[in-house]
């Protein structure tokens, strides 16, 4: 298996796990760009937002949910940010779905 992130949902390379259901898992990113800084991975492989469609609904929401929940417990009240990197424009790096929370500190915008 090649991609990184089924990797570390089939627990093959470890990671810093924060959250796990059926069908998404959470863990800490390992170069933070934030004093916090986690993603939120479905299990299923999908290379990216634009790989999904109406169909997916039910997972990108879940994903949304699972995203402010644990926002919510890590002490985010004072605000966060959701970042979902989409395509070499869009700054995707690892080609398997991902939300990023950030947060901690306050956030600038427009993003670079
Ligand atoms: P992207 O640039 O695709 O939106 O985000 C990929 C993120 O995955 C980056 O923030 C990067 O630091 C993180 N990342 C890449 N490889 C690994 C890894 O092996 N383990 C963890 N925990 N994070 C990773
Ligand atoms: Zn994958």
């Amino acid at each position: 298996m090649e991609c990184i992130f089924c990797r570390i949902v089939e627990r093959e390379i470890p990671a810093a796990m924060l959250y796990e259901d059926e069908q998404a898992i959470a863990f800490a990113d390992i170069a933070p760009a934030a004093p916090t800084h986690f993603l939120v991975v479905p299990r299923q492989h999908l290379a990216s937002l634009s790989e999904t469609g109406r169909g997916d609904a039910f997972l990108l929401g879940h994903l949304l949910a699972v995203a402010a929940e644990l926002a919510a417990q890590r002490g985010l009240a004072q605000g966060f940010r959701i970042v979902i990197n989409t395509g070499a424009d869009g700054g995707q790096t690892v080609g398997h779905l991902h939300v990023h929370v950030l947060g901690g500190r306050p956030m600038h915008w427009p993003p670079g």
